[in-house]
């Protein structure tokens, strides 16, 4: 009686076939060798990012009516009270940010939202908050690293009070149709102190403390905004690199 192979001996024939094919091709058709990325050195900070505070001076910042006006001191800037919040003179849309930012000392009877409360406002519009959420209990989605109100982090990464603080924020900006219409929506990854906490996560619209958030008007590039919520949050070694 004749012998036919069995299916599965067939697939192992075709499996040897197609492996002694990939060998015989030239590996240097896969290597793509342009562009050549820039070189960018990386201390203190990467040599292509726009430095927005170095511990100086706020050059870079405007008040949200007038100058800028938080105190300057030993590296830091800090919220000052009787004044606004600040916001960046330079626009941005895509882009990579570093921020590192420091609560104040616990105010006994003070607790949730009223504790180191600040944040970022990407295009001044999208809050990545600012809180300190450490041994502090508030709503999830307002606690430090929560796109405020939108998204819970993924885990609490917050430092005991009065320690530095890092996000690492990297941003994609929303579109816009003709119509007005939002086209595709705003996407963010937030870690915080090294650890991830947004996962390219789809920013709903402009913050608001009321209601859903939504895309409401069409927008450009816009500055970076720091909320002044009362609270002497500190900030120092800030730089963004556009994308
Ligand atoms: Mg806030």
């Amino acid at each position: 009686m004749k012998k036919f192979p069995t299916l599965l001996a067939l697939s192992s024939l075709a499996n040897i076939a197609i492996a002694q094919d990939s060998q015989q091709i030239d590996p240097k058709l896969t290597e793509v060798w342009q562009p050549v990325p820039a070189v960018v050195s990386t201390d203190p900070v990467p040599s292509d990012a726009i430095v927005l505070f170095d511990g100086t001076n706020l050059d870079n910042w405007n008040g949200h009516e007038g100058p800028a006006k938080w105190i300057v001191e030993n590296g830091t800037m800090t919220v000052a009270t009787k004044t606004t919040g600040i916001a960046t003179k330079e626009k941005f849309c895509d882009m990579q940010l570093h921020v590192e930012w420091r609560s104040p000392p616990k105010i006994a009877g003070k607790s949730g939202q009223q504790v180191g409360n600040s944040g970022i406002f990407i295009q001044g519009r999208y809050e990545i908050q600012v809180l300190d959420s450490y041994e502090n209990v508030t709503y999830s989605n307002g606690q430090a690293g929560s796109v405020y109100k939108q998204s819970i982090p993924l885990v609490n990464a917050t430092k005991p009070t009065g320690e530095w603080n890092t996000y690492d924020i990297i941003y994609k900006a929303p579109t816009f149709a003709d119509s007005g219409e939002v086209e595709s929506k705003a996407y963010v990854t937030v870690l915080h102190n090294g650890v991830l906490i947004q996962n390219n996560t789809e920013i709903q619209g402009s913050t608001t403390y009321r209601g859903k958030a939504s895309y409401k008007k069409p927008h450009g590039c816009a500055p970076i905004s720091l909320q002044n919520h009362g609270d002497k949050v500190s900030y120092r070694n800030i730089w963004a690199r556009k994308l």
